[in-house]
């Protein structure tokens, strides 16, 4: 019998790794390991969940219409140029699947997002990972790595895991550098974590540059992971592409009837981004004070930095023990490293404690 086999280059990718959310023998849970908002879902958007039950016989709208025009109106954006799918990664996948492929290249910065990784490969890209200065994009490094067979030049700002902002003339200056056929991939899912004033995350540059995209997600300040919405801002012409290849329902009723509503939910944005800020610099003060170095971070998560993967692991087995779930960093090559989401103040500070104890142990 001959063996079905995937197409080669399938058996190199790993599967992505979730955080994990469960302890044995442990009952009480604090999960801070997928970056996750601190206050749950918005309360407007489980009434319009709950609300969709008696539809779910129902094909959802095809073209999310109304959360198209719902996300335009807030941002300011054009809805026709707007794309919303199963969270930002199916976006992503599109993205990759129509415009990279076999014989191409995708440019990433060493510590950027997986699934550029995971997708790239899947779509048969050479995936060229660009060695960074300090777990910083190096911007020169990466238009250097650009080769004729390049297509794609995906970057998180913020990055995830790093929380690293790339400085807007940093970003303006890859554009710039980039010929006009490779397509740069802003994703900003933590965009609205970010207090620097000089920050686009991408909305103005998809109007001003060619080809470049904007990616967005409903995963994290608006508290929609499980539903899995996420969008995009394209030029027309990448528009009409995604829309003739993504599967004609591919938001659910109940993922768009809630992601309207959190984008209604009075107050929810500001209230998070305020408790964000305030808790990012308490949690990352109380660790400093500790002795564990935190990489400067503008999303709801900071990297801790144990120095060796042994410290990183016992850090890690403590916080078990207290419930408390992390993520670790061996798979991004950062072993000594433990990525937290900033949680409610109480979690913060079970965090902190616990850390805190570590430290004076070790
Ligand atoms: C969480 C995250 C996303 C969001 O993914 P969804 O598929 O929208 O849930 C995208 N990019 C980065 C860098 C992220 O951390």
């Amino acid at each position: 019998m001959n063996a079905m086999l995937p197409r080669p280059t399938i058996l190199t990718i790993e599967p992505y790794a979730p955080g994990a959310s469960k302890v044995a023998g442990v009952n009480r849970i604090t999960k801070l390991s997928s970056n996750e908002g601190a206050f749950g879902p918005p309360p407007g958007a489980m009434a319009a969940f709950i609300e969709t039950a008696a539809e779910l016989h129902r094909y959802p709208d095809g073209g999310s219409t109304e959360l198209r025009e719902a996300i335009g109106a807030r941002f300011g954006l054009d809805p026709a140029r707007i794309i919303c799918g199963a969270g930002s990664d199916e976006i992503l996948l599109h993205l990759i699947m129509s415009y990279g492929g076999e014989g191409t290249e995708l440019i990433m910065s060493a510590h950027g997002f997986t699934m550029y990784d995971i997708t790239g490969r899947y779509a048969g890209c050479q995936v060229i990972k660009v060695p960074e200065r300090d777990l910083k994009p190096d911007v020169d490094a990466m238009l250097a790595a650009v080769g004729p067979r390049t297509r794609m030049l995906c970057l998180a700002n913020p990055n995830n895991p790093t929380g690293y902002l790339l400085p807007q003339s940093e970003v303006a200056r890859l554009r710039a550098g980039l010929r006009d056929d490779v397509m740069l991939v802003l994703d900003a899912a933590y965009a609205e974590y970010v207090t620097d004033p000089t920050y686009d995350a991408g909305a103005a540059m998809v109007d001003s540059a060619p080809n470049t995209v904007m990616t967005r997600t409903f995963s994290k300040i608006f508290g929609l992971g499980g539903m899995r919405v996420g969008w995009g801002y394209f030029p027309a012409h990448i528009a009409d592409i995604i829309n003739r290849i993504r599967g004609p329902f591919n938001v659910n009723i109940a993922a768009q009837a809630a992601a309207v509503a959190a984008l209604a939910e009075p107050g929810w944005v500001e209230k998070s981004i305020a408790h964000n800020t305030e808790w990012r610099a308490r949690l990352a003060a109380a660790l400093e004070a500790a002795g564990i170095r935190i990489w400067p971070s503008e999303g709801n998560f900071l990297l801790a930095d144990f120095t060796t993967a042994e410290r990183a692991k016992a850090a890690d087995a403590a916080l078990k023990a207290r419930g408390v779930i992390v993520r670790g960093m061996g798979g991004y090559g950062l072993p000594h490293c433990l990525r937290i989401t900033v949680g409610t103040g109480e979690e913060c500070n079970l965090v902190a404690d616990t850390l805190s104890a570590f430290m004076h142990a070790v």
